[in-house]
């Protein structure tokens, strides 16, 4: 079972902050952001690539109601999710980071000419 489904079962403590009968949304355990969420579909799902259009649906409400739940509604946040190898996935259950809480920067990014596709 991976890390993501023991926090789901319980058998992993998290610091939930909303929760329904699909996703959670829990604090990430090493911020970087002063507001730094989790938000996962409680049923499995490897990566980005792999969830339904479904899951999705019924994720955005949910990201939305936890947003303004936080308070970060209306100042702003960022949505990440790392996708794979090169997304620097670590964690292969799918999840959102939620950022927010202050100006955030976008400078780990690196200038590069774009790939011809
Ligand atoms: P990824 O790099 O896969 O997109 O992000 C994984 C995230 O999970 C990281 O931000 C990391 O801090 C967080 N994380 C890893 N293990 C745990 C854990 O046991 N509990 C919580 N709350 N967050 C975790
Ligand atoms: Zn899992």
């Amino acid at each position: 079972m991976c890390i993501f489904c023991k926090i789901v079962e319980g058998e992993i403590p998290s610091n939930k902050i909303l929760e329904n009968d699909e996703f959670i949304a829990f604090h990430d355990l090493y911020p970087k952001a002063p507001i730094h969420i989790l938000v996962i579909p409680k049923q499995h799902v490897d990566c980005f690539q792999d969830v339904s259009a479904q899951t999705m649906a019924a994720m955005t409400p949910f990201i939305q109601e936890l947003a303004t739940l936080t308070g970060i509604d209306k100042s702003g946040y960022r949505l990440i999710v790392n996708n794979g190898d090169d997304g620097g996935q670590e964690v292969h259950h799918l999840h959102f980071h939620v950022l927010g809480g202050a100006k955030l920067p976008f400078g780990h990014l690196v200038d590069e000419p774009h790939k011809s596709l």
